[in-house]
């Protein structure tokens, strides 16, 4: 479907997940930039294929591939994508380094993150569960070559208009959006969504807290005059200024919410995680609504707001 002139969204539906991904198809002069590849399966290749028929071209048309971040769902169709076109492929420098992690160390990877699930109080029988379905979303990736490694500030030219890359991490790393200072068209990833407030990884979870570095990025877009935002999920922005107050304002209730929580006796994440979103989440959500508490939680300790204790290599917080 084309959204604004030379603009199509190209909507993939996630066979293990109830949503569905956008990619966006843009005609320069020449040939096509794909923002995105969505993840390695037949739909792919099929949502892709009908779009190009559409507009009479094909696969060999495309010849630069932009990757927001590198998550299953945005980068997994890539290598594939790279034989069908022989494109340029393109993402920011951290993300083209965490994309190798797929093909070297899986196994590391998720044990990394069943290890945090556990040292914040998640239960084994459910971590155990975790670790399979992560290695779900491995298998949806085919790894490539990253031609061109972004920087924060750097611009790319697709035809006759001229994108800076805005390096916001939070959600990942290595995540950038894609801002067009003459129309004012944001392509935001996973960064800015209508529907979802963004998840902020627990895999990320190294170094700077990923969740001040989202609000931060958070922060940084809203100084930018942006007309619509096109995202990785869900409805099309159309009053993006809006959508982001309406995020850093769901993220300070939840800090409240959180830091109410934590009374009596010291907390695990996990027991957080239960106050707030109850019992009966499916597993996988869990492990997300963990992960999120987890963000939180080490927030109020760096605003010394709570402060962190270890017991039996568990972490607890406390007021
Ligand atoms: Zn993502
Ligand atoms: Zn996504």
């Amino acid at each position: 479907m084309e959204i604004i002139e030379g603009v199509h969204r190209i909507e993939v539906p996630l066979q293990f997940m109830v949503m569905s991904v956008y990619l966006y198809l843009l005609e320069g002069d020449g040939g096509l930039t794909l923002v995105d590849c969505g993840p390695n399966l037949e739909v792919t290749y099929d949502s892709l294929s009908r779009c190009l028929a559409n507009i009479n071209r094909k696969f060999s048309d495309i010849d630069l591939i932009i990757i927001t971040h590198y998550h299953a769902d945005h980068y997994g169709y890539i290598g594939e994508l790279k034989r069908l076109t022989n494109a340029e492929t393109a993402m920011h420098r951290i993300g083209a380094g965490l994309a190798e992690g797929y093909r070297s160390n899986p196994e590391e990877y998720m044990d990394g993150v069943v290890q945090l699930a556990t040292q914040h109080g998640m239960p084994r029988e459910y971590t155990e569960i975790i670790k399979p379905l992560l290695g779900i979303l491995r298998r949806v990736v085919s790894p490539a070559r990253i031609d061109r490694r972004l920087e924060d500030g750097d611009e790319i030219s697709i035809g006759s208009s001229r994108y800076l890359v805005i390096w916001t991490p939070g959600h990942s790393p290595d995540h950038i959006c894609l801002y067009n200072p003459e129309t004012k068209v944001l392509f935001s990833g996973d960064h800015l969504l209508q529907e979802i407030t963004p998840h902020i990884g627990i895999d990320a979870l190294k170094g700077i807290n990923p969740l001040k570095g989202y609000l931060k990025s958070l922060r940084r877009i809203k100084e930018y005059d942006i007309a619509v935002a096109f995202p990785g999920h869900g409805p099309i922005i159309k009053d993006p200024q809006g959508r982001i107050d309406e995020i850093l304002h769901h993220h300070d209730e939840r800090m409240r919410l959180m830091s109410e929580a934590v009374t009596g006796s010291p907390k695990t994440a996990y027991e957080v995680s239960l106050k707030i979103w109850g019992e009966e989440l499916p597993i996988f959500e869990k492990h997300l609504a963990l992960a999120e508490t987890v963000q939180h939680l080490e927030l109020l300790v760096e605003e010394g707001r709570l402060q962190k204790i270890l017991r039996n290599s568990i972490v607890y917080f406390k007021k």
